[in-house]
């Protein structure tokens, strides 16, 4: 029997895993959740013998049971190839006390590539179970990290094509030559004359445009979205923390079932809301440490129950997680709510319309899995400094907010469990925060200066990301007015 998929406002929407990659979200709005979380039934023995890809398959295999072994074994090994500089794909970190997990060393070098490497392979092999004929068009407005990661994604995978927008002048100048650079036969990247918000909202008119997906479905094409509620996104996710805790238990850091900790630092809720399901899944996991930024929307819902979207807007050296919605939050309040879509749908119509909702204290409860807290720029900085000093280890601005709310952790709770922090970017994409953080001078100093510093400071290498860019050609110099967005994504497909 298949594991079927529901829409979390509207239960009677049952959906098989690959048509729930096809379409992303529900026509409801609803995000689609499994309707049990399956079991882990392979012994940590045997995990902890398995390859990152190994591994893969036994999780995921699990959550798409509509792949043949073939299929999904052919998106894990098209994913997690040579496009990680490193075999083991996530290794472990030992330092200051904690396990970080480096889950950065793909081609973008930070953890959207753990999922966004894999995506276009699922979504090919759904449109060919589901008989879509159409070629996959994947429409993404970025503010930076996001964009580029899909762009690595899916460049040259055959079936698909993507167009990403970006604020021609709101993103960093790295990020920028990231995306201009980006090489792929079917990829298109365009800069627009406006802000991230006006990206935001031209890809959602054209996603909506009738009239267009009418020409797009005569000249055989249809869209989709690679954006993080995609459980095409989600169900990646989990592996590396099933993997993390097998390769503890293999190097004899931790027991048999000795619960650990997991520090996540969060922007939309889908990275630790994965590793919630692992722990659905029987992952011996205590606690889930919710690490937010100065954007401490999730800190205030875990204190209150209140989710409020009312405040102002904090630009932060973690911009990953500067988020004010977290979408991938409404899993989880369709879950504690119990199962109950209606009650969901009238949470999520409260944030829509009022920016608030407010769970009951029933549903307060049932998030005892969770514990929330947030650091500010200072604190951020000084984690980067501290753990640079005592160790030499240097972490980036997102892993520095987990890194300092787990410090907090320890000191409200006294809980002395070993912890795993996921680090999710590579130092080298936030040169300049990190190297301002250990006391260095940055004046003048442009991000390619600042990156050898940093290497022969941390005695670590430059990725190949950073290296690839120094030199490369610009390949993307389209820039178009919010108007013509829909125009040049005709231009591109050529109807
Ligand atoms: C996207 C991102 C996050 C936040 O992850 P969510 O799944 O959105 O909570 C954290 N750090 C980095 C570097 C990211 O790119």
């Amino acid at each position: 029997m298949d594991l079927l998929y529901r829409s979390t406002r509207d239960s009677g929407v049952q959906v098989t895993a690959s048509q729930a990659i096809l379409k992303g979200l529900s026509a409801d709005g609803g995000l689609f959740v499994p309707n049990t979380i399956p079991e882990l039934d392979v012994s940590l023995d045997e995990l902890a013998q398995m390859s990152y890809q190994e591994t893969a398959y036994a999780v995921m295999s699990r959550f798409l049971t509509d792949f043949t072994e073939e299929e999904l074994k052919g998106c894990i090994e098209k994913a997690y190839d040579e496009k990680f500089d490193l075999p083991e794909i996530a290794p472990l970190v030992k330092a200051g006390g904690a396990y970080y997990l480096e889950l950065f060393h793909g081609a973008t070098i930070a953890f959207k590539d753990m999922a966004l490497s894999i995506l276009p392979h699922l979504m090919t092999v759904s449109a060919r179970k589901n008989q879509v004929k159409n070629e996959i068009v994947i429409l993404t407005a970025t503010s930076g990290d996001t964009g580029k990661a899909a762009l690595a994604g899916f460049a040259d995978v055959p079936g698909t094509r993507i167009v990403v927008f970006y604020p021609k002048n709101g993103v960093s100048p790295i990020q920028e030559k990231q995306m201009v650079t980006q090489k792929g036969d079917n990829v298109k990247v365009i800069g627009i004359r406006g802000n991230f918000d006006d990206a935001q909202s031209g890809v959602k008119a054209i996603f909506g445009d009738q009239e267009l997906e009418r020409e797009m479905a005569q000249a055989g094409f249809q869209f989709s979205s690679a954006n993080s509620i995609n459980i095409g996104r989600l169900v990646p996710q989990i592996v590396y923390y099933v993997y993390a805790y097998a390769k503890l238990y293999a190097a004899g850091e931790i027991e048999k079932n000795e619960k650990i900790n997991i520090v996540v630092p969060t922007g939309n809720f889908g990275n630790i809301l994965a590793a919630y399901y692992a722990k659905q899944m029987g992952l011996p996991v205590g606690r889930l440490i919710c690490a937010s930024n100065e954007n401490k929307v999730l800190f205030d819902f875990f204190q209150t129950g209140s989710y409020d979207r009312n405040r102002d807007f904090i630009l932060t050296s973690s911009p990953s997680m500067d988020i004010l919605i977290s979408s991938n939050l409404e899993r989880l309040i369709y879950r504690i709510a119990g199962e109950d879509d209606r009650a969901d749908a009238a949470f999520m119509k409260n944030l829509a319309e009022k920016g608030v909702y407010e769970i009951t204290p029933a549903m307060r409860e049932k998030l005892g899995d969770f514990y929330g807290n947030f650091a500010t720029e200072q604190e951020t900085a000084q984690t980067i400094q501290s753990l640079y000093d005592r160790t030499g280890y240097v972490i980036d601005p997102h892993t520095a907010v987990a890194s300092c709310v787990y410090e907090k952790y320890k000191a409200d709770t006294g809980d002395k469990a070993k912890a795993v922090i996921a680090s999710t970017a590579s130092p080298y994409k936030f040169t300049g925060s990190v190297m301002r953080a250990i006391g260095q001078n940055c004046d003048g100093k442009d991000d390619f200066q600042l990156a050898d510093e940093l290497s022969a400071l941390s005695g670590t290498e430059i990725p190949r990301a950073v290296e690839e860019i120094r030199t490369a050609p610009v390949l993307h110099d389209t820039v178009v007015e919010i108007s013509e967005m829909k125009e040049a994504v005709k231009a591109f497909l050529g109807i």
